[in-house]
């Protein structure tokens, strides 16, 4: 059976995951963002919330079963900051350059560099029904960028899974296969599965 479903995401990098991972996980029809609609605000205060606003905003505007993700950053050595706010954390237009820098700054020398990234995905269906499921992955900050790959935070984070390269000096199949987007979204595939429709 083909699971049609619509991404929610407006942001190409994580789109182009989350289509990869999606892919791999069965029969799975992916419809493109619709470009008529605009931005969505995510208001909320967890990563859940905000995975649900865009998923069920997505899902009424097009009439499909909306998949949507929301990513946080946990740095221990800022008290678990920028967390929900990761996009935003050097300012409410923060490029992914600005929000590198303002964490290495604010790190400074410390040793206490162990972070998470974890993500909620989440997916709306047209009949009301509501299904997420988180992924996590835990690695170090590095004190200096490393690889062109990826995007966001990927080239100050290496997760103690791998060899000690950041997610930038991976291939997206590497990343993908223990990244915090990776592991929610086959968690969700499974789900999809249980339900019959993957
Ligand atoms: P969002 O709110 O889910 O779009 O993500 C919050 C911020 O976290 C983004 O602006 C990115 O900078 C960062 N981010 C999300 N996913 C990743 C990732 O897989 N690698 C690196 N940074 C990421």
């Amino acid at each position: 059976m083909t699971l049609r479903c619509v991404v929610a995401t407006a942001n190409p990098d994580k789109a182009m995951e989350i289509v990869a991972i999606m892919s791999q996980v069965g029969d799975v029809e992916l419809l493109a963002r619709p470009g008529d609609i605009g931005e969505i605000e995510e208001t909320g205060d967890t990563l859940l919330e905000n995975a649900r606003i865009k998923a069920l905003a997505l899902c009424e505007a097009s009439g499909e079963v909306a998949i949507a993700d929301d990513t946080g950053l946990e740095v221990d050595g800022l008290g678990g900051a920028p967390g929900v706010w990761s996009a935003r954390y050097a300012g409410e237009d923060a490029t992914y350059d600005d929000n590198v820098n303002k964490m290495l700054t604010e790190l400074g020398g410390s040793d206490d560099r162990t972070a998470r990234f974890v993500t909620v995905a989440f997916a709306a269906f047209p009949d009301g029904t509501e299904i997420f499921a988180s992924g996590e992955v835990v690695g170090q900050i590095t004190t200096e960028r490393r690889g062109e790959a990826g995007f966001g935070y990927d080239p100050i984070f290496a997760p103690d899974e791998a060899d000690g390269r950041t997610f930038a000096q991976m291939t997206a199949t590497d990343k993908n296969a223990i990244s915090h987007r990776g592991r929610a979204f086959r968690a969700l595939a499974e789900q999809l599965g249980d339900m019959g429709l993957l």
